[in-house]
């Protein structure tokens, strides 16, 4: 039985954090992953570029049933502490848009980096390692956790479960977290996909599949959220990082809105059009804001097709009332999802560890004296753009300071 100060079981970006803070402070630090590398999501992530922080982190940028939970441990280490760890190694970035810090080379990097500071903590770090059961005993007022695992057995006072989430399962996903918290009596806020792209139904998909790969800049609305950014035809449905944005607050049966022309006033827009160009037909003034072969889509089905007469409709013969409801509809054009692509796509999945009977300060059980719980396998979840690493960040050093 080998003994540790802490086992972190993870070796993703929040328990790698957690073990290089841990090790830091002199505790003897054991890292448990099951998968045969570390920091898979971190090496696929942001087009194998990594996101690594977002400039703009606040508490507004994450879900969770406990809005406040988040805030403690994001003002304690902020995407600044990040980006000094990410400059102290040379690691050359750049912000690409709204905040969003990438890698200019390779995420590999992001990985290095914490493995060379677990390193210089002292910090183990095992893969391929099965986790088969943990047991809990008490020294004295004192926990004792033993772990059977495939390597060993381990025993350790501070059990950090820093397992993440359900998405993308071939990169070693696994809901191994959430039995553990259940083990120990935590309740898990149910779990869905989230920035997913979305499907479409069959009949929407033979109107649009003409259209798969093209992109717009849109304004797209899913229950009070708006998220200013592209979409993209797929041959699926939609997606995008504005469709992935709404997803997270997408349920079956609700409906997406798009807004076409996010950078005009819709009916400022066509009324100045019908003085400009009385003779030109709806779509081709659509065109001066759209590609033309999205145009002519849009113009070709469902609603705006009504409006518009396939788009041949010249702009002159739209009275003021009828100009309103094709400025209406360019602006709020309801898409219904069929559902999302699933976890197999999801960058995240939304609820997890009830964050209620986890301490925000520690991130120790209010249930279990040293068990820990951090990263995406807790119920915040962040909004796409850097913001998931940072809670990943934010949580593992908060917690390192404690175990
Ligand atoms: P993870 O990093 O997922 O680590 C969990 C670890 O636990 C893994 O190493 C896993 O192998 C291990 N594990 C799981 N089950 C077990 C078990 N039973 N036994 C032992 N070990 C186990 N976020 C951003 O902020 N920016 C991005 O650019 C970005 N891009 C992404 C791209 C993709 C394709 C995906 C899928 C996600 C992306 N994310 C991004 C989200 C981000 O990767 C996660 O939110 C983040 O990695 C969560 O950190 P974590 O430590 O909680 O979990």
């Amino acid at each position: 039985l080998s003994e540790y100060d802490v086992i972190v079981i993870g070796a993703g970006a929040s328990g790698l954090m957690c073990a290089l803070t841990a090790g830091e402070r002199g505790r003897r630090v054991l890292v448990l992953d099951h998968a045969n590398k570390i920091g898979k999501k971190i090496i696929i992530s942001g087009g194998g570029r990594c996101n690594f922080t977002n400039l703009y982190t606040e508490p507004g940028n994450y879900l969770s049933d406990n809005g406040h939970f988040c805030k403690s441990a994001l003002s304690r280490y902020t995407q600044w502490d990040f980006q000094a760890l990410v400059d102290k190694y040379q690691v050359a970035w750049h912000e690409k848009t709204l905040g969003q810090l990438f890698c200019d080379d390779r995420s590999q990097q992001i990985v290095d980096l914490l493995v060379n500071e677990c390193r210089g903590a002292g910090v183990t770090i095992r893969t391929r390692t099965k986790i088969e059961s943990i047991d809990h005993q008490k020294n004295g007022e004192a926990p004792v956790y033993r772990l059977e695992t495939s390597s060993g057995h381990f025993s350790t006072q501070s059990l950090v479960v820093a397992t993440g989430g359900l998405s993308f399962p071939t990169m070693g996903a696994t809901g191994f977290g959430y039995q553990v918290a259940e083990q120990f009596g935590h309740n898990i806020i149910s779990t869905r996909p989230a920035l997913v792209p979305l499907v479409m139904s069959k009949q929407w998909l033979e109107q649009f599949a003409e259209l798969s790969g093209v992109s717009a800049e849109v304004i797209a609305t899913c229950n009070g959220q708006s998220f200013k950014e592209n979409v993209l035809f797929t041959h699926k449905g939609m997606s995008g990082p504005a469709i992935l944005q709404v997803s997270s607050y997408w349920k079956e049966n609700d409906s997406v809105f798009i807004n076409w022309l996010p950078a005009v006033t819709a009916y400022d827009f066509l009324k100045e059009a019908q003085q400009r160009r009385a003779k030109a037909e709806t779509q081709t003034i659509l065109a001066e804001h759209l590609t033309k072969r999205l145009a002519n889509a849009l113009c070709e089905h469902g609603k705006l097709r009504l409006l518009t007469e396939s788009g041949r409709k010249t702009i002159s013969h739209y009275s003021h009332s009828e100009l309103e409801e094709l400025a209406n509809e360019l602006e709020s054009w309801e898409l219904q999802p069929a559902g999302t692509e699933g976890y197999k796509k999801a960058e995240v999945t939304l609820g997890g560890v009830c964050t209620s009977k986890v301490s925000s300060k520690t991130f120790e059980s209010r249930l279990q004296l040293g068990l820990f719980f951090i990263g995406e396998v807790l119920d915040v979840t962040g909004h796409l753009g850097g913001y998931n690493f940072q809670w990943a960040w934010a949580s593992g050093h908060c917690a390192g300071q404690f175990v």
